[in-house]
Formats: C-alpha cells, structure tokens, sequence
C-alpha cells in the first residue's frame, strides 16, 4: 500500500521540476534568514536567482557537523523562534549534540513522511504499534509516534527500558507492530526467551528497524527470534529524524521521500558528486524544511543510491544499506575496516551471537584488532563451556576475518550474556588508541 500516491509515485519530470522549484525557494529563504549562509553563497557570488532546477544543486556550498558546532546552538535556524514549535538535540554519538528546531509545518511534513514509511511496511489503522525508541532529545521516539498517530493505527509509547514489562505488554495487548534499534529487538528477543515467552505468544507481524547499521543476517535473526517481517528505516535529527527513507515490501533499497529531502553522492575526499550505482558519502539538501533547513548536508554516512521505478510502483530513487560512516570507519595498520564487516562475518557462524565489541589497540606501534563475541546459549550448554571448541571457533572465526578484513585479528569467544547491552544505539568500537 502507498501512502501518498501523487508524490510517491511522480513521474521522475515532474518530481525534478517540483525539486527545482522547492531548492530556488529555500535557498532563498536562507539567503534571508541565515547569516551563514548568506555570507557563504555571497563569497561564491551565487544569488538565489542563479538557482533554478535541480541540476543547479552542485553549485551551492556544502554543509558539515563542524558548521551546526561553530554555529550552537542556534546560528543555522532560519525560522524566529516563535514559529519553533519543538527542538531535539542529536544523540551525539561522535561529538557534541546538535540542536534542532522545528516549526509546526515541519512536524507535518515528519509525521507525513512517517506515515509513508509506515504504510510502507504494511502498518494500518488496525495496528497497535509499540515505539522503542527513546523519547525525548533523541529523534527516535517522538518522530516515529507522531507518524503513527498521522496514520490513525494506535501507538503504545513503550520507549526503552524495563524491558520484561515491554513483553508483558506486547503479549497482553496483542501488540502487532514495533520501531526499535536492531539492537534493541535482539535484545528484547533474549528477554523473552529468558521470561520463557515464545513468539507464538506473541502477535508481533512488523518491525520497523533503525537509527544504526544492520545487516541482512541480522534482519533474518530478528525476524525468526521475533516471528515478524523486519524493515529498514533511515533518517538523521539533522535532516529531519526517522523518516528520510524506508523499505518498500520489495527490500531493494530504502526510497528517499525525495519531494521533501534531495539525496546526492559524493567522493568523500574531492567532494565530487558520483553518479547512481557508486558508493560514496550521502549528501542532503531539505527541500520544504523551514526550522533549520541545510544545503548539501554531509552525513558521513556511506552508502550507493540507485534509480529506476521499483516493482512496489514508487518512483523515487533508493539507498542501499549505510556501509558505515566515514568516520566510524577504523583505519587499522593502513587498511579501512567498518564494524559492518565484522559483524557479517560473525553472523555467519551459526555458533556466534550477534553481540561483538572490536577493541583496537596498538602495541609497540603495531595496531592491533581484538574481535570479542558471544556464544549461543544452545552451544554454550552443549559443550562449548570448555576450552576445546571455543578454541577451534576462535581459530576459525580469525581465519574468516583474515579473508574479509585482510588483517590479522584475535577472536575472544565469552559465555552467553557476558558483553554489555544497549537500549538504545549500540557501541560496537572501543578505539585504545584514540586515548593514548
Ligand atoms: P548521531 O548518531 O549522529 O548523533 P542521529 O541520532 O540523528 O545522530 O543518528 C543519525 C545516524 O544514525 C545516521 O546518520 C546514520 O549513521 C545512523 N542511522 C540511522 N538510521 C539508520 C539505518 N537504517 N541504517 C544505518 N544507519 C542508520
Ligand atoms: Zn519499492
């Protein structure tokens, strides 16, 4: 089912054309509202009226983490502040937070934007629908619940933590959609298998999964722990919050709601934009966005974008899965690994459960990688409490490694349940190295 069918399904002519319009509009309105910007596209002698299509987009200044620091916490908000009507502060996972302003227009076009994702996966207004995201500065909880509401299905506010009661809840309720960190439903899935509540008894059917990278291993562990369909939602509080992009029942891509968040490629280092089909840093420009709206917002965050009308009957342009990010990327004796890698390989083996730590260190000037994971609970009770098979897993997890990463890591297999959990986004890296 498609929630918007005049703007999700445009004809790609008209969709660049409504883009043009909309880009010459906010640049514009920042070249009048927003000093940096103004200051910016005057050093470059670019005038609103020089942009008039989309294609006119390479011309404009590029926009980075470092220019929402310089300019905390409220430089880059066009809006005045009485027309702001909600702020989040991104979870600050590399840095400070940033703050991010939103007029009531802007929480429409959020909750808009949600409701496709949600009509999307499937989600009606017979569903009841569980929010384990974190409420409150974080983007997570509030922009998926106002989707919710948007759609009319009824939303139950769990956020996270007290996870055992989250599991009564879904099973007395009968509870049929979630939104939660990848992480977290694994997560929840041991917390029922620990309570002894099987996903027969409960009635979960779909799960909407984000806020960190995931991998198709996990989507299939997610589904068959919690017996629903998992799809993948992408979004960034700069941008807006959940929301960006979402899978379509096909899950070849996430479509990008593009009326309202123009996507672009670029080569991380010349800055060059690549064309569809290339992996590189993704890149956006807000369209409608009137609190703090961004031209060329790099998000670090890797990936490949691709066009073409989907078999679901969308016509926006999709992303592939978040590689990484350009500055999780680890840089280990020269040669660049992403967790992303590691996780797919642990994966892989039917012994090892999906939580791993990397801890990177360097020793006599030497980087070194140590690849923590977790044993299932089945194989932990049938035998690998002992030294023989955890050192014959170790081994050959290291030599899996070695052929993907091209390095030489040390694999610690522990017992069940030992490696610290997260509500919400998880941390993958401990990087010794960055203390020293
Ligand atoms: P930050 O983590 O930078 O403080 P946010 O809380 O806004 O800020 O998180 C946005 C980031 O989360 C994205 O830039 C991306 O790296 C990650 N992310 C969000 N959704 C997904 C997803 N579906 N897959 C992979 N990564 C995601
Ligand atoms: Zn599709």
């Amino acid at each position: 089912m498609i929630w918007n069918n005049n703007k999700e399904c445009m004809p790609r002519e008209q969709m660049r054309e409504l883009q043009g319009k909309r880009l010459h509009k906010i640049v514009d309105y920042l070249y009048h509202n927003v000093p940096f910007y103004r200051d910016k596209l005057q050093q470059m002698d670019i005038k609103p009226e020089d942009i008039t299509s989309i294609d006119d987009i390479v011309k404009l200044p590029f926009t980075t983490k470092q220019d929402l620091r310089d300019n905390y916490p409220f430089g880059l908000q066009a809006a005045p502040q009485s027309e702001v009507i909600r702020f989040h502060a991104s979870s600050g996972t590399t840095g400070n937070p940033t703050i991010v302003g939103y007029t009531r227009k802007d929480v429409g076009v959020w909750s808009e934007c949600m409701s496709r994702c949600l009509t999307a996966f499937g989600v009606t207004r017979d569903d009841l629908f569980s929010v384990a995201y974190g409420y409150g500065l974080f983007t997570g909880g509030l922009g998926v619940h106002y989707g919710v509401e948007n759609l009319g299905a009824a939303v139950l506010p769990t956020s996270t933590g007290n996870t055992e009661k989250h599991v009564r809840l879904l099973r007395d309720l009968h509870v049929t959609g979630i939104a939660c960190t990848p992480s977290y439903a694994l997560y929840l899935a041991e917390t029922m298998e620990k309570m002894g509540v099987t996903k027969d008894m409960i009635n979960l059917r779909v799960g909407a999964f984000g806020a960190e990278p995931w991998t198709e291993n996990m989507r299939k562990e997610i589904e068959s722990r919690l017996g629903l369909k998992g799809y993948n939602i992408y979004g960034l509080s700069e941008i807006m919050g959940p929301c960006v992009s979402y899978e379509c029942s096909e899950q070849n891509g996430s479509h990008v709601c593009e009326d309202h968040f123009f996507p672009e490629i670029v080569d991380p280092e010349t800055l060059e934009p690549l064309p569809y089909g290339q992996p590189g840093e993704l890149v956006f420009t807000t369209l409608t966005k009137e609190g703090m709206p961004l031209l060329r917002y790099r998000t670090r965050d890797l990936c490949t974008l691709y066009d073409g009308t989907c078999a679901c009957g969308r016509t926006s342009v999709r992303m592939g899965r978040i590689l990484g990010r350009t500055d999780d990327m680890l840089i280990i004796r020269g040669i660049n690994v992403f967790p992303s890698q590691v996780e797919s390989v642990i994966l892989s083996m039917p012994e090892c459960a999906p939580h791993f730590l990397l801890v990177v260190d360097r020793v006599d000037n030497l980087d070194t990688l140590t690849v923590q994971v977790e044993v299932r609970q089945e194989y932990f009770a049938q035998g690998f409490d002992t030294f023989e098979p955890i050192f014959k897993l170790e081994r050959e997890l290291a030599a899996k490694l070695r052929s993907v990463l091209s390095i030489n890591a040390k694999v610690q297999v522990k017992a069940p349940g030992t490696l610290e959990r997260s509500q919400g986004k998880s941390k993958f890296v401990i990087d010794n190295r960055i203390l020293k």
